[in-house]
């Protein structure tokens, strides 16, 4: 591992010295221009969106809205009959709004929402990108850099699509909302949540929604061998829970026994060597019948008839940390802090342990399970629960039926798939305007590259992203019709 490790540093430095001369040469910026141009507009615009650092941090403060301006306006003037056509309204100055009116009135709004903004690059990982992180390089079949999946993907592919469809004089029956956000990686408290009350305000209720979490996976550890579109229909519910000790601190030379640190490293072992009980929840259940229809044999027997595998069936899919989270709310013992002088024995410690709760389970009854497991009074325990969860859409909905089949069309050797969302997105924010949120974005992703989604090297296939395309504009065109 280690040498491995040493080679690609070696690598990327001697690839690096490369590149920069030939950017003095040539200049790279144009260079990587040049080459996306060569892959047709979808790509070339692709590349030049990924060139936004619209970076997303914790830390309002840090944030350059320069870039999120600089962004907005690329929009425009790649898509000027979105731009010039349709209703455009920018909420809390960076998030929009796009109306494109249907031509029956009475007809439900759909709508489809994506974002914009993107995560850091971890500081000291650098340079451990194949190509630098906002270049939008094309290089080996793909364009790389972050936000070139998630979820500028989603953006470019509705935008090209709208503006091909209104360059057709293509007129919806239903009208068609697109919401594009600026703060999903750190919340949604300004793009999502207002957006949401501009709705509420209104009074819309939309048919359904199309929003980011599922996906056209390949080499799911489910069913290794195909494509599986996963149209997500719930997401777990994120709860952060706070741990306190107070001890009896002192100089270190007189040790007490009553000591914080250790008692809540006790704590926080316990939670850590004692996950939740394992259980198989709706959307899970309807995953894996479909799953098994699909792969058949005695293994698909199994995910057919839950009745009697379900024990087998959770023993299997707790081996592997993607189908963990799939049957099992989590825990994630993410900060510890404690201590400020390495002679004082600290009066205070506190940790905070991340769970992703399945649907049913509550972040009141996570408390109750919480205070079992750790057993022992002197450790508080305190929670902070981010927004609940939407209620899990209908797999037997006309959104669903239509998603399906517009899949099945368009790229025919794909199985659809109902599934959870283990992370969050901006959807809750929309909890209270439609029933039915089916979370799919239109591009194609191997299972190996979905680390790199919010780590190093996420990059997006020029095939996946030209089908994604094509994908958007048959969903488009399906969810219009009456
Ligand atoms: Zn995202």
């Amino acid at each position: 591992m280690i040498v491995s490790r040493d080679y690609k540093a070696g690598y990327t430095i001697m690839y690096k010295k490369f590149s920069i001369a030939m950017s003095i040469l040539a200049g790279l910026s144009f260079n990587s221009a040049l080459k996306a141009a060569e892959h047709g507009d979808v790509v070339s615009n692709m590349a030049e969106a990924v060139r936004y650092s619209t970076i997303s941090y914790q830390d309002r403060q840090k944030i350059n809205y320069k870039e999120f301006d600089g962004f907005l306006q690329f929009l425009r003037s790649t898509y000027p009959l979105v731009f010039s056509e349709l209703r455009i309204e920018v909420v809390s100055d960076y998030s929009l709004i796009i109306t494109w009116q249907g031509k029956d009135a009475g007809l439900n709004p759909i709508l489809f929402d994506a974002h914009y903004d993107v995560v850091p690059v971890e500081v000291g990982t650098e340079h451990e990108w194949s190509y630098p992180a906002f270049d939008g390089t094309v290089a080996d079949g793909y364009l790389w850099g972050r936000g070139s999946i998630d979820d500028k993907a989603s953006v470019i592919a509705y935008l090209e699509s709208v503006e091909a469809l209104l360059k057709e004089k293509y007129q919806p029956d239903r009208t068609l909302v697109f919401s594009i956000a600026h703060d999903e990686e750190v919340g949604g408290e300004n793009g999502a949540a207002n957006i949401a009350k501009q709705f509420e305000d209104r009074g819309i209720n939309f048919e359904y929604m199309v929003a980011e979490g599922g996906l056209v996976i390949e080499g799911h550890p489910l069913v290794e061998s195909d494509f599986m579109a996963l149209i997500a229909l719930a997401e777990k519910t994120f709860v952060t829970v706070t741990l306190r000790v107070s001890g009896k601190g002192g100089h270190s030379s007189t040790p007490v026994k009553d000591n914080a640190i250790a008692r809540l490293a006790e704590a926080v072992n316990r939670l850590h060597n004692n996950p939740l009980e394992p259980q198989l929840v709706s959307p899970v259940t309807d995953m894996l019948e479909v799953i098994g229809e699909q792969v058949g044999g005695f293994k698909g027997f199994m995910m057919k008839n839950q009745w009697l595998s379900e024990p087998l069936l959770i023993a299997e899919m707790t081996q592997d940390e993607a189908t963990n989270a799939l049957v099992r709310s989590t825990t994630a013992v993410t900060m510890f802090n404690a201590g400020i002088k390495a002679n004082v024995i600290p009066q205070k410690a506190e940790a905070k342990v991340n769970f992703r709760l399945l649907p049913g389970y509550t972040p009141e009854q996570l408390v109750k399970d919480v205070k079992g497991i750790i057993d022992d009074a002197k450790v508080e325990v305190d929670y902070e629960s981010w927004k609940p969860s939407p209620e899990v859409a209908d797999m037997n909905g006309e959104g669903y039926a239509r998603l399906k089949s517009v899949i099945s069309e368009v790229l025919p050797e794909v199985t659809v798939v109902p599934g959870m969302m283990t992370a969050t997105t901006d959807s809750p924010h929309y909890a209270n305007l439609t029933k039915n949120i089916y979370r799919f974005h239109p591009y194609t992703l191997h299972a190996d590259d979905v680390d790199k989604v919010h780590g190093t090297d996420e990059r997006i296939s020029i095939k996946s992203l030209k089908d994604a395309v094509t994908l958007s504009k048959a969903l488009i065109k399906s969810a219009a019709r009456p």
